[in-house]
């Protein structure tokens, strides 16, 4: 005999995925620099709400100012390491 009470939904779930698109923004092209224009690979949002964008040169040059007033930093500085492969070597 069996007395189970639960019985109705059977784990359907649908939309589940649209959730994730909120998470974990990537920083694109169209994100410039704060400082000099050129393409963002480091955004500080700060405790004020706002939000900063910098390249990775004026990123490293300002991030250690905004550890204080930062509650996330989002650093996408290591794609720029990612140097082609068709880069000549230059040796003596
Ligand atoms: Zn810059």
């Amino acid at each position: 005999m069996e007395g189970s009470p639960s019985g109705g939904s059977r784990g359907k779930r649908e939309g589940e995925n649209e959730m994730n698109t909120a998470l974990a923004p990537e920083l694109t092209v169209a994100d410039r620099c704060d400082r000099c224009g050129a393409q963002a690979y480091i955004r500080a949002r700060l405790v004020s709400g706002g939000e900063l964008l910098f390249c990775a040169h004026h990123g490293r040059e300002h991030l250690p100012a905004l550890q204080g007033q930062a509650v996330e930093i989002h650093d996408e500085s290591a794609r720029l390491t990612e140097t082609p492969a068709s880069a000549p070597i230059d040796e003596r």
